[in-house]
């Protein structure tokens, strides 16, 4: 058995025969890693995942916005560039009037 170093860390670890393509140890870190790896490989070949992906978006934007993370800006900026139709929900009473009329 060889021993590969893993794509995320980069400590050695025993690679399995039956996986000769592993790249990530078992970590948990690691195994996270190799799942965005993965998804990011599925969203470039696979038009369907891609789409299902844009679908869940606005239920990781909630996500994003219940943690606060600062990402949450740059989301909402770009929902509002994209779907600027829909009265932002960040506006305020005193800018109501603007958009009623
Ligand atoms: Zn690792």
């Amino acid at each position: 058995m060889s021993e590969v170093p893993c794509c995320h860390c980069g400590e050695l670890f025993p690679s399995s025969p039956r996986h000769k393509n592993q790249r990530f140890c078992g970590k948990p870190e690691c195994q996270r890693a190799r799942k965005a790896a993965w998804q990011r490989h599925k969203i470039q070949t696979d038009p369907d995942y891609r789409f299902n992906q844009k679908l869940s978006q606005k239920q990781w934007a909630k996500t994003i916005l219940a943690t606060g993370r600062n990402t949450a800006k740059d989301i909402l900026t770009k929902q509002k560039e994209t779907v600027s139709f829909k009265p932002s929900v960040t506006a305020g009473p005193g800018h109501s009037h603007l958009m009623k009329r």
